[in-house]
């Protein structure tokens, strides 16, 4: 049975099949659910169509089920939901909070303050934001970030907080290309399918102020949100379609299961190594403690899992 009082979900991009990294958050997140009879949803994130990989969301399909990681009611497929992204970008429209920008990536990189820089990606210097200038055409929709500062307690990291304006910049809610930004539409998404819980990578904890501020201005509910540690290979990069992470085998998803406990700080008993995919999870779930997970936002793979 599952509350409503807890839903959580796993939100894959169809950009290649799972791997260990991938297997840590759908895991953490499936235990964190279950532990507290939550529901568990499952969303395909497929917004950005040249990444995506033909036969990527039929793997990763079959990998969930060879895991037992069962998920409650109909997938959940970006692509089929551009009206809802467009419904929530014209309620930003209506009440100002986002400007059309003439911008190019290399204009921002120009132009933007060097000191400011966070990352790789450029602090928005504001050139659009009060019109676009003479003779310029809309490229990309961005929205208003004024002085928000967002501070909020991660359920694993800790203490939070990121000034947009110095830290970010106004960002882009629809893209050069036509496609909704991701920022967008997964606030638009959790708060369609009432997402009370996120549980995600830490590779996503400096997009989630940008999140807050989202469902601040659409009057949506800010779920908790706990960011996982990123699982790292032997070079410490983290494990992606760009390093060439090993894809998991669903013939013997057992181990690499086991070893996403012990990455996830849940200390499982070595007989765990035997069992099958569903008594990992019943193990897992009885045993599930948040407080257990380190609370690093990268740590390396245990050397059996890659
Ligand atoms: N689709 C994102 C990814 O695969 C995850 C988004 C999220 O969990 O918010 O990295």
């Amino acid at each position: 049975m599952s509350s409503i009082a807890y839903r959580g979900r796993f939100a894959p991009s169809p950009t290649g099949p799972l791997h260990f990294g991938s297997l840590v958050a759908a895991m953490g997140s499936w235990l964190d659910a279950r532990a507290k009879n939550g529901a568990w949803l499952l969303r395909i994130e497929d917004l950005d169509q040249p990444r995506e990989e033909p036969g990527a969301v039929a793997s990763i399909r079959a990998t969930l089920e060879a895991c037992a990681l069962e998920w409650d009611g109909e997938i959940a497929v970006q692509s089929g939901r551009n009206e809802w992204y467009a419904a929530a970008l014209q309620r930003l429209k209506d009440a100002g909070a986002v400007f059309p920008c003439a911008c190019s990536r290399r204009e921002i990189a120009d132009s933007s303050t060097p000191g400011l820089r966070q990352g790789k990606e450029a602090v928005y210097p504001g050139t659009c934001r009060h019109g676009l200038p003479a003779g310029r055409s809309v490229r990309a929709w961005r929205v208003r970030v004024e002085e928000a500062v967002i501070e909020m307690d991660d359920a694993v990291q800790g203490r939070l907080r990121q000034q947009l304006a110095t830290e970010v910049g106004d960002f882009v809610v629809l893209r050069a290309d036509g496609c909704f930004a991701y920022q967008l539409a997964v606030v638009a998404d959790d708060a369609a399918q009432g997402i009370t819980h996120v549980v995600r990578g830490a590779d996503l904890i400096d997009s989630t102020p940008r999140q807050v501020h989202l469902q601040r201005l659409l009057g949506y509910a800010t779920p908790r949100y706990a960011h996982l540690p990123v699982a790292l290979n032997a070079a410490g990069e983290k494990l992606s379609k760009q390093t060439l992470a090993t894809p998991l085998d669903p013939r013997r998803c057992a181990s690499a299961m086991v070893s996403a406990l012990e990455f996830l700080g849940q200390a499982p008993p070595t007989m765990l190594s035997r069992a099958a995919p569903r008594e990992i999870l019943d193990w897992g779930r009885a045993h599930w403690s948040l407080p257990r997970v380190p609370r690093v936002r990268a740590r390396p793979v245990p050397g059996s899992a890659v």
